[in-house]
């Protein structure tokens, strides 16, 4: 078991595949995109493998696949393939834009990968092109309808952005109240490749529930896991659920379980704080097991309890940093 120095149990590992994204959302990255590293700077399959045997092996049963956008990586499955049929391993899920991810649906079902994340922040063609700038909604559309319809566990995650798109918070719910599915806000975060800076934001967790209860004030607040990241609320009437995520408030590092590895090895212990290591050398010596699983246990021996001490213990840039990079 892999347990941190403030005593909590990290099971929980999201993996980075890649820092390339094919789409260019604006609170995540500069148009131009970021500079984005060189491929043999990205950890391979094989070494992306044996990362999440080792940390399976100390403790990780839960994988979130994450990026950039995983599916821009051509060789994804192969490496999914590999962890479907990793023992120890209770939980794979995936985070995507879901622009790409409509060939493989089949093979991630037959696999037995159906929790998968889709982001998107509108409903409206417009908002979600000038967002995300690229004419990918359709594609979105049709892809995550086929996967809610298909029977996979699906989480919209919607990022609340000011004076973007808090005219769609109402109508994603209105529009997914007949299916299964959880609609998750969350709080934007200040890691946009230097796009802009803030301190605060308008659009916090109390404010989106507001917000939502001021439209629908038949709610009810749902019992959660302890490590879950989303305060969970389910609306009478309404077929699935939703769930607000304190991303820049931070109030649920207490419970914290999560280990991140970006697509270059670096690891990350809490997504306001610096890197700790980096595992790409090491994962390509031979015989580097023990040194990869000691690094692993120093890092989590060393956590910051709250993403605001991960904070002050820099001088803020990580917030340079863009999301495709860290992986969210
Ligand atoms: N490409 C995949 C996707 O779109 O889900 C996975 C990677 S993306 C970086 C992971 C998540 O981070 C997405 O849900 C995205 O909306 C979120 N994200 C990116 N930048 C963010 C920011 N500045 N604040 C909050 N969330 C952000």
């Amino acid at each position: 078991m892999l347990i941190d120095n403030h005593g909590r149990q990290i099971n929980y590992l999201r993996l980075a595949v890649t820092d390339r994204c094919n789409l260019r959302c604006n609170y995540c990255m500069p148009s131009e995109g970021i500079d984005f590293v060189q491929n043999d700077r990205l950890l391979t399959i094989p070494e992306l493998k044996k990362v999440s045997e080792i940390l399976v092996s100390q403790g990780i049963d839960k994988i979130r696949i994450t990026g950039g956008e995983p599916f821009v990586r051509k060789d994804l499955m192969v490496l999914l393939r590999h962890l479907a049929q990793l023992e120890g391993l209770k939980d794979i899920s995936v985070t995507t834009n879901a622009t790409l991810i409509g060939p493989h649906i089949d093979e991630l079902k037959a696999l037995g990968i159906t929790n998968i994340n889709v982001s998107l922040d509108s409903i409206n063609r417009e908002t979600f092109e000038r967002i995300t700038r690229r004419k990918q909604f359709d594609t979105v559309h049709d892809n995550l309808i086929r996967l809610i319809t298909e029977g996979f566990n699906v989480r919209i995650n919607f990022i609340v952005l000011d004076g973007q798109n808090e005219q769609d918070i109402i109508p994603i719910l209105d529009v997914m109240k007949h299916h299964e599915v959880s609609v998750r806000f969350l709080e934007e975060m200040p890691f946009n490749g230097g796009s802009k800076n803030f301190n605060t934001i308008k659009w916090n967790y109390k404010a989106i529930l507001e917000h939502i209860a001021g439209t629908f004030p038949n709610y009810q607040k749902l019992e959660s896991p302890k490590e879950s990241t989303s305060i969970n609320y389910k609306i009478n009437g309404h077929k699935g659920t939703f769930g607000i995520i304190p991303s820049f408030s931070r109030t649920f590092c207490g419970s914290c379980n999560r280990l991140r590895i970006t697509a270059t090895g670096d690891v990350i212990t809490c997504l306001y704080g610096k890197p700790k290591a980096n595992l790409r050398d090491m994962v390509r010596e031979e015989f580097s097991e023990e040194k990869v699983k000691e690094t692993i246990l120093k890092t989590i021996g060393s956590r910051a309890k709250t993403g605001f001490e991960a904070q002050n213990e820099h001088s803020n840039t990580v917030f340079d940093n863009s999301m495709t990079s860290i992986g969210g």
